[in-house]
């Protein structure tokens, strides 16, 4: 196969599971136990095909431009496509098309799903490193940790965003004023960045330039 970095990218992505498929013999990658992608196996185990979801009007342009990606092998040909494993689409383009695929089945859940997947708050918290993890009401629910409703997440609902991540004002004034009592403020500004860093990993803002 030429693109030996595939499953790394795709585990590296946030709330992502991978299985083998015996009846099909696919290496199907997951989040919220749906599939975004699969590597299809041969009868040698050796990878023949990638498959992915695109937007349908996507998918048939790209097959239109490239020979090498084809309606999606024993899937729903209207969503899914797939890509030859040793064919000739650039790593980037198929990098692109990964993570299309991946907020696509993504973004079907709902908002408050889409987090929990992610692991991630409104404003970037990472659940897994928090205290209350387990036991919080859930700052992702609007409930901050101090009991208080939560602004930011007040304000991300207002505007039926998933974080604020998809805002151009991020890290805006409410993200100034609101703050964890038990961080000084030397530590503050990391806090935000360290956010932010949280938001891009997951996709979920373009990367730095
Ligand atoms: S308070 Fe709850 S929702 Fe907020 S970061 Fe911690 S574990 Fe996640
Ligand atoms: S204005 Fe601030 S709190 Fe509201 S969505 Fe944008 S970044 Fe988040």
């Amino acid at each position: 196969m030429k693109y030996p970095w595939i499953d790394d990218y795709l585990m590296h992505k946030r709330g992502v599971t991978r299985d083998l498929q015996m009846e099909w013999n696919w290496i199907r990658y997951q989040i919220g136990g749906k599939m975004f992608a699969a590597i299809l196996l041969d009868d040698q185990n050796q990878p023949y095909y990638i498959n992915l979801k695109l937007e349908p009007l996507e998918g048939e342009l790209m097959r239109s431009q490239y020979p090498d990606i084809i309606p999606g092998y024993y899937s729903n040909k209207h969503h899914w496509n797939s890509v030859k494993a040793d064919g000739d689409i650039p790593d980037d383009m198929l990098r692109h098309w990964l993570d299309r695929s991946y907020s696509l089945v993504l973004k079907a859940f709902s908002k408050q799903k889409q987090r929990e997947i992610l692991g991630l708050t409104v404003c970037g918290k990472d659940c897994s490193i928090c205290p209350l993890h387990g036991t919080c009401r859930g700052c992702s629910n609007g409930q901050a940790p101090n009991g208080n409703r939560c602004p930011i997440f007040a304000c991300c609902n207002r505007q039926c965003l998933t974080t604020c991540a998809s805002c151009v004002q991020i890290p805006c004034e409410i993200w100034q004023a609101v703050r964890e009592p038990s961080i000084t403020d030397e530590a503050f500004p990391s806090s935000i960045s360290d956010r932010i860093a949280a938001l891009r990993s997951a996709g979920l803002m373009p990367p730095c330039k």
